[in-house]
């Protein structure tokens, strides 16, 4: 079962990944985490990688793509796997279709979880941080007293990158370069929708309500 995770920014689509792949039990992978631990390890394509971040250039998508073919043709991805944070352009979602081709493989199901734009930008601009590492959010997970940490009464404080205009580019280039992939899946029949605003349980059930009807659809399971 190969699943994609699709979702704006804060759209929870990260914290969703890791729950349906725990359910799943198939690995949940992410490029950012291949990157971190191909670098962490010394790989020969951590070693490639890592000249394009220390220059501070995107890393080019036909290396993701080879980063990403090494994992997924690991032992443990031959059961499916959750796919985080890729392709988030239509050229990578090309070269990933290219790619699971010559690997045998297909993506069965596209989860969109749709969250409107206020919503994304209410919670981006509401983070706070504190710098024991506990985050918080003004309205949905406020601290006890405000402004202070629960755990270690620190002072909290907003990420440069929590504001509401780093937010609205954030989602414009969302909506600009990752809304043509949704398009290209919806028309394959593949996209399966899911109201990102109910609270971050009951949105794990409606993922999982979706993956089981596919499943007895096609006799998995
Ligand atoms: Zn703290």
């Amino acid at each position: 079962m190969i699943v994609i995770m699709l979702g704006a920014p804060a759209s929870g689509k990260g914290t969703q990944s890791v729950i349906v792949a725990q359910r799943l039990k198939v690995p949940h992978i992410s490029t950012g985490d291949i990157f971190r631990w191909n670098i962490a390890n010394n790989t020969a394509v951590g070693e490639e990688a890592k000249k394009y971040i220390d220059k501070g250039i995107l890393v080019p998508d036909e290396l993701t793509i080879r980063i990403l073919k090494e994992r997924i043709e690991k032992e443990d991805c031959e059961r499916g796997f959750v796919l985080d944070g890729f392709p988030r352009t239509i050229n990578q979602q090309q070269s990933l279709d290219r790619m699971l081709t010559e690997c045998n493989k297909s993506i069965n199901m596209a989860i969109n979880l749709s969250v409107t734009d206020d919503e994304v930008i209410r919670r981006i601009s509401g983070r706070r941080m504190c710098k024991c590492g506990k985050a918080y959010h003004i309205v949905t997970y406020p601290p006890k007293t405000p402004g202070i940490c629960d755990l270690c009464n620190g002072e909290l404080y907003t990420r440069k990158d929590d504001t509401v205009e780093v937010a609205n580019t954030r989602l414009e280039a969302y909506k600009l370069q990752t809304e043509p992939i949704l398009a290209v899946y919806r028309e394959r029949g593949i996209v399966v929708d899911i109201d990102g605003h109910k609270p971050q349980e009951q949105v794990a059930e409606d993922v999982w309500k979706e993956i089981l009807k596919y499943s007895e659809k096609h006799g998995w399971m």
